[in-house]
């Protein structure tokens, strides 16, 4: 997609637990090579909305759509293929498997044959090709060096990346990432910050549920903020950092 275009929008999202109103009518656009952040206290159904953006959960109501084609209803793997990928809140790699080896994985979401032949090895012609792309994308976040090591021998802040590059190898038009920078260290925090950039420049379109304020005041361009389920604020980091609703989420408890 051109810079600018539209990619992803939520429309008026709901999410229901029973009696529970956990994503109450979010809306937003996210534009080609944007980074959008999602930040609102603990519980506010941040990794809710991410489940729904990303087919894990059903809506309850309203409607998303992915480069002009609806989501709804659609299975996790169909709305991969339509170019959204995303990291979890907990870090999701095999830690036994080597770095490569679980990159690779991400690029098997993007292929028709699926898990099963990957896991199975059934086609060593297409598995040299993941392999291949897996390479590229670990050079892309500047990890090749680590490729033959297991994933789970790695540091937190290099572990998150991998998980990055694992989306990025489905070649996913948006990216979700929830909560990248949650238990990293200062440098591992700066690394990640460069690397979030350095893809907005090539023109990736990035959401992210983000805790730390300074991280993400300093990254995105444009947050969106909820407070049990509902949408508080929106806009740019420095008028919604000055917006009393969220002043009163954060400091009023
Ligand atoms: P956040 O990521 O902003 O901390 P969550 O989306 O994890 O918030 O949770 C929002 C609310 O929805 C919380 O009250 C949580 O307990 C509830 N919730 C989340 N997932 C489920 C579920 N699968 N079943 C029932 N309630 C859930
Ligand atoms: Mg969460």
């Amino acid at each position: 997609p051109a810079r600018g275009e539209t990619v992803l929008v939520a429309d008026k999202v709901v999410r229901r637990f029973g009696g529970l109103v956990a994503v109450n009518e979010v809306s937003f656009t996210l534009k080609a090579g944007e980074i959008l952040g999602v930040i609102g206290p603990n519980g506010a159904g941040k990794s809710t909305l991410f489940n729904l953006l990303s087919g894990v959960l059903p809506l309850t109501g309203g409607a998303i759509s992915v480069l002009g084609r609806a989501a709804n209803g659609l299975t996790s793997r169909a709305i991969a293929r339509l170019g959204l990928a995303r990291t979890f809140q907990h870090v999701q790699l095999r830690g036994d498997m080597s770095v490569l080896e679980n990159v690779a994985l991400g690029a098997h979401m993007r292929s028709r044959k699926g898990i099963l032949s990957a896991i199975l090895r059934l086609d060593r012609k297409e598995e040299g090709a993941l392999l291949a792309e897996a390479l590229r994308q670990l050079e892309r976040v500047g990890l090749a060096d680590s490729r033959n090591v297991p994933a789970g021998s790695l540091a937190l802040g290099q572990q998150r990346i991998v998980e990055i590059a694992r989306a990025l190898a489905s070649d996913p038009v948006v990216l979700l990432l929830d909560e990248p920078a949650a238990g990293l260290r200062y440098h591992e925090k700066q690394a990640l910050a460069a690397l979030l950039d350095s893809l907005r420049a090539e023109g990736m379109s990035i959401l992210i549920v983000e805790h730390d304020m300074d991280f993400v005041m300093n990254l995105v361009d444009r947050l969106v903020v909820m407070e049990f389920g509902r949408p508080i604020a929106s806009g740019v980091p420095g008028a919604v950092q000055n917006d009393p609703a969220v002043l009163e989420a954060y400091l009023g408890g």
